[in-house]
């Protein structure tokens, strides 16, 4: 299972959003957005924005160090903006969280000027990073695959899409580090791969390997029907039952 060491609960009690009650019918994707605000970290922009009259709201912030979880995942919360040709928000159907930009740079027409990607490249693969196990984690809890159309996607590709305003982060700061949303993506599904391939119970104990293979190869040992041989755990009687069938159906 993928785990955030450095997530922070500080739910957004204060924000008019959270009083309204309204969850997320279903989680079907995330959407990344990147604050456009240089310098400001995660914990700052969580507490900014714990009050009334925001009118904006994000399930979470993520900086070099920290993920701050502001909202359940499953509240619906108000990060999309609203599309102009379709009328429709990413609000409804995303999770929202904001990467937050280092300091020194300023914006002219929502593109960065004198950002310095030499001098900030740590900052960028820690933050990047963060995203990356943040939306693995989302992915894995609500079953989510991170290389289907439309699931993760920022807040540009949302606008492209019909579900979200006309903005340009996170690819208006993404190239600046050779990335791009398809890397990102990839990069997500590569570590859920990962993580799977180190949760399975798939290594045999020497004395039983032959065994295995001739098991696995005979379709005789199928562990969970995920992948997952579950080589160390306990057999029932209706497992054994099932083991015999299907021997006997190999063999008769
Ligand atoms: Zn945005």
């Amino acid at each position: 299972m993928i785990k955030l060491d450095n997530l922070v609960v500080k739910m957004q009690t204060q924000n008019d959003c959270w009083k309204d009650g309204r969850m997320l019918p279903s989680v079907e994707g995330i959407l990344v957005h990147a604050t456009a605000t240089p310098g400001v970290n995660a914990r700052t922009f969580s507490e900014r924005w714990n009050r009334p009259g925001i009118e904006k709201a994000v399930h979470a912030f993520i900086d070099d160090m920290e993920i701050i979880q502001n909202y359940p995942w499953c509240k619906r919360t108000w990060h999309s903006g609203y599309n102009p040709n379709t009328g429709k928000r990413a609000n409804d159907t995303h999770i929202g969280f904001e990467i937050c930009e280092p300091p020194g740079h300023t914006y002219n027409g929502g593109q960065m000027v004198n950002y310095n990607p030499v001098k900030y490249a740590s900052y960028f693969n820690m933050a990047y990073n963060n995203a990356i196990n943040f939306c693995a984690y989302i992915c894995q809890m609500f079953n989510l695959d991170p290389l289907k159309p439309g699931v993760i996607i920022d807040h540009s590709e949302g606008y492209k899409l019909g579900i979200a305003s006309n903005h340009s982060d996170v690819m208006h700061w993404f190239p600046y580090h050779g990335k791009n949303m398809d890397i990102f993506r990839k990069d997500v599904a590569d570590l859920l791969e990962k993580d799977k391939r180190e949760t399975n119970d798939n290594t045999p104990d020497n004395y039983a390997k032959e065994a295995i293979d001739w098991a696995v190869a005979n379709n005789v040992l199928k562990g969970d029907l995920n992948g997952n041989y579950m080589l160390h755990s306990n057999i029932t009687r209706q497992d054994a039952i099932v083991f015999m069938k299907r021997v006997y159906d190999l063999i008769k």
